[in-house]
């Protein structure tokens, strides 16, 4: 916490933690320990939008794509669908698998 970390990554809202940016050409705008992002992004990617408030993690879908996390954004209400990342810096499948799990628990 005493060091300049400002141009390695971001903290996150919800956590707290460390997030480190994806240098494989992808982006990252999710926590990957507890998946909440930050409402940056008009369009994926953008960082346009002016809201900033914390999205939260609220379920799955499954796409051409692969498995998406959607969020909803706290501040606007805004859904935005990710892609659950993978590689070099894969998001915490523990996490995941929690999310998944109390949405079916949620369905029921
Ligand atoms: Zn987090
Ligand atoms: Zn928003």
């Amino acid at each position: 916490m005493s060091r300049n970390t400002e141009n390695t990554g971001f903290a996150c809202v919800h956590c707290h933690a460390r997030v480190v940016p994806v240098t494989n050409g992808s982006y990252r705008n999710h926590c990957p320990f507890c998946l909440w992002s930050l409402h940056v992004d008009h369009r994926p990617g953008d960082r346009a939008s002016p809201c900033r408030a914390p999205m939260m993690p609220i379920g799955f879908k499954h796409s051409k794509k692969g498995l998406q996390l959607i969020h909803e954004c706290t501040g606007c209400g805004k859904r935005q669908p990710n892609v659950v990342a993978r590689g070099t810096a894969q998001d915490d499948l523990d996490a995941v698998l929690r999310l998944m799990e109390s949405e079916s628990a949620y369905a029921t």
